[in-house]
């Protein structure tokens, strides 16, 4: 019975495909779960070296190249936060000075200080 072999051995091999691609599927499942751990990992190490350099560390020359991102980062983000600070003020109806002088933001981290702080709160550095 050479065709029903034939129809048992297609049968076989469908079986065979789906355990693979469900095998597969649990395998890269797997794989994404230890690749976000390993993503965890380096972040961590990245934050352990942005704090040094927040500190006053200088590093070697590569990664203080790359710290000039993190700056641009914090300060665009000190940016947006005061636009939406600025949004949420209501503008002066007299026409003067819509600016909330009472708080300003750290240009290195974005957090929120006094506008007569000399330093910042969050990251310690000096304010300009
Ligand atoms: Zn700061």
């Amino acid at each position: 019975m050479a065709f029903l072999d034939k129809i048992n051995d297609f049968a076989k091999t469908a079986t065979e495909k789906t355990n693979n691609a469900i095998e597969t599927a649990k395998l890269s499942a797997k794989i994404d779960s230890e690749q976000r751990s390993l993503n965890d990992i380096i972040r961590k190490i990245g934050e352990h070296y942005v704090a040094k350099i927040d500190a006053g560390e200088v590093l070697d020359e590569e990664v203080m190249a790359i710290y000039e991102g993190v700056l641009a980062s914090r300060k665009t983000i000190a940016e947006l936060r005061a636009e939406i600070e600025s949004l949420k003020t209501p503008k002066n109806p007299e026409g003067g000075s819509a600016e909330d002088s009472s708080c300003k933001f750290c240009p290195y981290c974005g957090k929120e200080l006094d506008v007569s702080a000399k330093f910042c709160l969050n990251c310690g550095k000096q304010q300009p």
